[in-house]
């Protein structure tokens, strides 16, 4: 494949790569240019129904093979993910905007999650129960839920398919994806992996289309017994009732707000590299990226100077070009909604003290952006941003900032910096979030529960927590002789 191949994608519909049956297809654009790259298949009724009964068919072989062979074969996944970095890395990048390093490391990140996950499917353990009459036995059992339907975004195309498709794997589960149609290729990459390294037809699948029509359709279908969707929290909600009406489990991931609480006591040199540099990955598309920055009056006056003399030093470009460190923003609508976000809290009293506007005229690009003294009705403050935007304010005391911290809906992730443990200690027992980070970035690590409460969702997407909502449990209770 040449540096800038961007291959056209197919479904993978029981073990074979397709087009739709009508043949439909959607434009895949690159948003560093706003250029048509490429096309993605666009799947119909007939196309989900086949991806359905290759599910169900799927389920039943490989919730019959052993977990060993199981792992075996999702190791197998992780050896040519590995050896394919580089030019899914460039297809992401192009489809995405990212720069190539942060694609790159997304995909050698899935290459860990999946031989976390491939190792845990060899202890996924049932229990025996003392009984009352020593005549009988009994035992609880844990057993994979059935076929799964998972619905994914954009803003990581491989790492937030991974997390899903190996729990559904490790579990013996099914799964059919619908990933994102504005990022295609690199989604795509990963399922040929999990193929190519042996997953049985059926096992797997991989659709694109109409996202309202292929979720209902695929939710209320009797075959699908366990949806899992990320993205926004109005979508999540809608998806999350409708799962409810046919009785199938979920699992959501949505959105979130950040606060990043900057103590009196913090090494601010830290707190800037660390929640800085995290705020502006992935052009701050991220759902755990660091939005409302809460830092101590004592020290907000270095803080921002810190924070706006970093971020200065980014370098905004095209995702391939050398030396890039912040990529164009995934689609128009981001760009759009940055201004209006930018552009509201300026009205409201907030200081531009960097960016605010977009740059150029072709792309999406916006300019890193950090706004200071925002006040909390700004909708920065009570919207999730999703974009390069850093938003603060100040404090006096740590109740304060909790209060803060704890006033929105949102509950995903929470940073703090702090010299003191009393304080750390204070902030993991009385922040309302699924993942708190102290005096680091967050760190994703497969062996950790990822997940929110509130609006930001429930289940999780790491750990062994991951695996319960792909597992049922069955308890027998056998009377022998
Ligand atoms: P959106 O709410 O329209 O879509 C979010 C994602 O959900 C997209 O991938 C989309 O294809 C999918 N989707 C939308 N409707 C769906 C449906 N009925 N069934 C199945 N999937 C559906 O918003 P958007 O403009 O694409 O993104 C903007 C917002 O979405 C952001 O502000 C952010 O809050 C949220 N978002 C969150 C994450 C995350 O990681 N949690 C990722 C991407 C977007």
């Amino acid at each position: 494949m040449t540096a800038r191949a961007y291959p056209p994608t197919q479904l993978l519909i029981d073990g074979q790569w397709c087009d739709a049956a009508d043949g439909r297809s959607l434009a895949v654009v690159n948003p560093a240019s706003g250029a048509e790259i490429g096309r993605v298949a666009h799947a119909g009724i007939a196309d989900l129904d086949r991806a359905l009964a290759a599910a169900n068919k799927g389920f039943a072989l490989w919730r019959n093979t052993p977990a060993i062979e199981r792992a075996k074969l999702m190791r197998g996944a992780a050896v040519l993910l590995r050896e394919r970095a580089g030019a899914i890395a460039t297809m992401m990048s192009q489809e995405q905007g990212k720069p190539i390093g942060e694609a790159q490391t997304e995909t050698l990140s899935a290459a860990d999650i999946i031989e976390w996950f491939a190792d845990e499917s060899r202890r996924i353990y049932g229990r025996i129960v003392p009984p009352r009459n020593m005549a009988v036995q009994q035992m609880v059992l844990k057993e994979p839920v059935g076929p799964v339907a998972a619905f994914t975004p954009w803003n990581f195309p491989i790492n937030q398919v991974v997390r899903k498709v190996c729990a559904a794997l490790c579990s013996g589960c099914s799964i059919i994806v619908k990933a994102p149609e504005e990022t295609p290729a690199s989604p795509a990459a990963l399922m040929k992996a999990f193929a190519d390294a042996g997953v049985p037809a059926g096992a797997i699948g991989l659709v694109y289309g109409n996202p309202t029509e292929i979720s209902a359709y695929l939710i209320a279908h009797p075959v699908i017994r366990k949806i899992t969707f990320t993205g926004s929290t109005p979508v999540g909600k809608r998806l999350a009732a409708l799962a409810g009406q046919h009785m199938k489990r979920a699992t959501m991931e949505l959105g979130g707000h950040a606060p990043v609480i900057v103590s009196e006591d913090a090494d601010i040199a830290q707190a800037v590299k660390a929640a800085g540099a995290a705020k502006f990955r992935n052009a701050g598309q991220v759902c755990i990226a660091p939005t409302r920055f809460l830092v101590h009056n004592g020290i907000r006056a270095d803080f921002e100077r810190a924070l706006v003399a970093q971020t200065q030093k980014l370098k905004v470009g095209e995702g391939l070009a050398e030396g890039t460190t912040m990529g164009p923003l995934a689609n128009p609508r981001r760009l759009a909604a940055m201004q209006q976000i930018t552009d509201d809290a300026v009205k409201r009293g907030a200081k531009l003290a960097l960016g605010g506007e977009r740059i150029g005229a072709s792309g999406n690009y916006f300019a890193p952006t950090v706004l200071t003294d925002v006040p909390l009705d700004a909708m920065v403050f009570n919207q999730e941003p999703f974009g390069p935007l850093a938003a603060i304010r100040g404090f006096d005391t740590l109740d304060e900032a909790i209060r803060e911290s704890n006033r929105l809906p949102f509950g995903l992730a929470g940073y703090a910096y702090t010299q003191s443990l009393a304080t750390a200690h204070a902030l993991s027992q009385r922040l309302e979030v699924g993942m708190l980070w102290v005096n680091q970035p967050a760190l994703a690590l497969p062996e950790m529960p990822f997940g929110g409460v509130k609006d930001s969702g429930y289940g999780s997407e790491g750990g062994p927590e991951a695996l319960e909502a792909y597992l049922v449990t069955k308890s027998v209770s056998i009377l022998m002789g």
